[in-house]
């Protein structure tokens, strides 16, 4: 017997959980791609682009996942030789900046630990030492999703500007966008990224990068540029099949049409933004009471530094994946793993879980995963506070009251 028969829950901080909706946006035959209704859909897939990332800006979309679009974001803005400044607060800040030495790109990585937001006093100073401005651009994640650690994008924009530094200012928002509160204009990003299969609830396969005027003068000079990648020709593409630099991703952007409807059209892009801020709150109202006793923790210890889209947890090894097991097998719910915590040839791995609550989730989806995992602690008998599931229940009656 099991009792994980019934629909399953994904939990996992991508590919994230596709709305019904959305399937049935790509369950169709190939499209004409010489003309017709998907040519029509482009301009306001552009548009809403924009919104979702509230800029004015340019977009190019790729057919590639997240590290294809570190690439694209690299190879636009840099030469070989050319220096940047990579915020580490996790595996996958060291990613881009490892897919950027892959490049030719000299990226000096400030390592700011797993389980702590970038600095930006360190930010700054780090700027201060570059005199001559070789650093050409600082690259961050918005979340990065394997410690869940949550970077202040105005306030490294603050040191940038403090610092009197022109390097561009390029940021990885692939687990936040839809999810965390994000302005690209407003907050000086020069150079976005996001990928379909996050926030944006689409299967993995799109990536899209948007960047303003001053990137794109900049990246101008990039050697690092190939036709393939380079953004110029989709983000001003004249000719249908030159927006996505060959066939048309046909049935990814049905979804993405459909999904971008849900996100902005129906339920509001800051609508979105507080659903995922309620969620939050209720799973770290539950980490409080489990790790009242016990070993089980929030590996981001201050909230501030927290993204609101995936939560980290330190549990020790093994029972990291006895949890996670035990989810899978008796409760239909799959965790993420411990993603760069320790590597998997460490016993260390094993200690370690992630909880997604990122697009297309609600309250009963997340009350049900912590309800599960409640079960599974006491299955395992893994010492824990008690009280857990009750704490995110009150968290999410706090944050939605009764309808007027
Ligand atoms: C998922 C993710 C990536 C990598 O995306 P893939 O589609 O797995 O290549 C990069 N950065 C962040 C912040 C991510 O969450």
């Amino acid at each position: 017997m099991s009792l994980s028969q019934g629909r399953q829950y994904l939990a996992i901080p991508g590919p994230t959980v596709i709305p019904d909706r959305v399937l049935a946006a790509m369950h169709r035959a190939a499209p004409n791609i010489y003309e017709g209704p998907l040519h029509r859909m482009v301009d306001g897939l552009i548009g809403d682009l924009r919104a979702v990332a509230r800029t004015e800006g340019h977009v190019a979309t790729y057919i590639a996942n997240g590290h294809g679009g570190w690439e694209a974001a690299n190879a636009n803005v840099f030469s070989r030789g050319d220096r940047a400044l990579v915020l580490g607060t996790g595996r996958f800040g060291e990613g881009w900046a490892n897919s950027a030495r892959g490049m030719g790109v000299e990226a000096e990585l400030i390592d700011f630990g797993k389980r702590a937001a970038a600095d930006p006093a360190r930010v700054e100073t780090a700027l201060r030492a570059d005199p001559e401005h070789r650093i050409r651009a600082v690259m961050m994640t918005h979340i990065d999703t394997a410690s869940t650690a949550q970077n202040d994008i105005r306030a490294i924009r603050a040191a940038l500007d403090a610092a009197g530094h022109p390097a561009l200012l390029m940021v990885d928002s692939i687990a936040a966008l839809g999810c965390a509160p994000l302005e690209m204009d407003a907050w000086g990003i020069d150079v976005l990224l996001a990928a379909s299969q996050k926030g944006l609830m689409c299967p993995p396969g799109l990536c899209f990068l948007w960047f303003n005027e001053r990137a794109r003068d900049a990246g101008r000079r990039a050697d690092l540029r190939t036709p393939y990648w380079d953004w110029e020709a989709r983000a001003f593409a004249t000719q249908f099949y030159q927006f996505f630099g060959g066939t048309a991703p046909t049935h990814h952007l049905f979804a993405l049409r459909e999904a971008l409807d849900m996100l902005l059209h129906e339920e509001g892009l800051e609508a979105a933004w507080a659903r995922h801020d309620a969620l939050a709150r209720a799973v770290w109202a539950a980490a409080d009471a489990w790790g009242a006793q016990g070993p089980l923790e929030l590996n981001i210890a201050d909230p501030a530094a927290r993204g609101n889209s995936v939560t980290a947890f330190r549990i020790g090894a093994p029972d990291g994946t006895r949890l996670r097991r035990w989810c899978e097998t008796q409760a239909g719910l799959t965790l993420g793993i411990g993603l760069g915590m320790a590597e998997p040839d460490d016993p260390a791995w094993h200690g370690f879980f992630r909880v997604a609550h990122m697009g297309h989730v609600n309250a009963h989806m997340v009350l049900g995963a912590l309800g599960a995992v409640d079960a599974g602690l006491k299955a395992l008998k893994i010492p824990h506070g008690g009280g857990a599931v009750e704490a995110a229940a009150r968290a999410v009656a706090a944050a939605a009251p009764e309808p007027g």
